[in-house]
């Protein structure tokens, strides 16, 4: 999929998202699909222009509102995690920020729904990943904790704040043999887990230590 890149931005680069891919790859990233659309989305444009020279360092920034846009290995390792068992076809992601994950998402899975609690966010990312052409996503501002009813079960999750516990009432939406990729716990001991619905309850598997923005309850304008 070619995206719209915004133009004005000269430090682009190809050359140098093919650098952070490539080191993606060293770092243990082996999924190809998530490695070449990293490759072609333009990281910069989900960040604020005055910081948009450091996009494609592999380091979370600020988006505003006292949130970050995620660190790219990490939007590598859980969009890799989420698809490790098949396609999927519908997803839900809470915790949209800037959009950038929802943009790596979109281009492998046939539809995104993705929730935001804070309006200023959710409306910046809508308009963004609109203008890259992106049509497969839908927006919903709104606490993420209570999922989307109207639109599970969803065959894969993926939460880009921590909740402290297993959010159960998301775990409800998922459906059988589906995977929710979230970091969990507090702050300073957090780790990034996958959790899997079976027949008779759920499996957990936590994997490394991980740094998120805590998942919070109440939307914000
Ligand atoms: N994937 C985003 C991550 C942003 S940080 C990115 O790379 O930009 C986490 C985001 O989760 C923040 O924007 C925060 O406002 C949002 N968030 C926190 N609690 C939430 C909740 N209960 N429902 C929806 N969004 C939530």
């Amino acid at each position: 999929m070619q995206l719209n890149e915004r133009l004005g931005i000269g430090m682009t680069s190809q050359r140098t998202r093919d650098r952070l891919v490539a080191r993606l790859s060293d770092q243990g990233i082996d999924n190809i699909g998530v490695l070449d659309v990293m490759r072609s989305t333009p990281r910069h444009v989900f960040i604020d222009e005055a910081l948009a020279h450091r996009a494609y360092e592999d380091a979370a920034l600020p988006i505003g509102q006292g949130q970050t846009i995620s660190q790219p290995y990490i939007v590598a390792l859980m969009t890799q995690l989420l698809l490790s068992h098949g396609n999927l076809n519908s997803v839900l992601e809470v915790g949209t920020g800037c959009g950038y994950q929802t943009a790596v998402l979109s281009q492998l899975v046939k539809r995104v729904c993705t929730m935001e609690r804070i309006g200023s966010l959710q409306e910046g990312a809508e308009q963004r990943l609109r203008q890259l052409g992106l049509r497969n996503i839908e927006y919903r501002h709104g606490d993420g904790y209570v999922g989307w009813k109207a639109r599970a079960p969803f065959d894969g999750i993926i939460i880009t704040a921590a909740p402290r516990e297993i959010p159960k009432m998301l775990l409800a939406q998922l459906a059988l043999g589906g995977k929710m990729v979230v970091p969990i716990g507090e702050d300073g001991s957090q780790a990034l887990q996958v959790i899997t619905k079976t027949a008779d309850g759920y499996e957990t598997e936590p994997l490394i230590p991980v740094r998120f923005v805590p998942l919070q309850s109440g939307v914000l304008a």
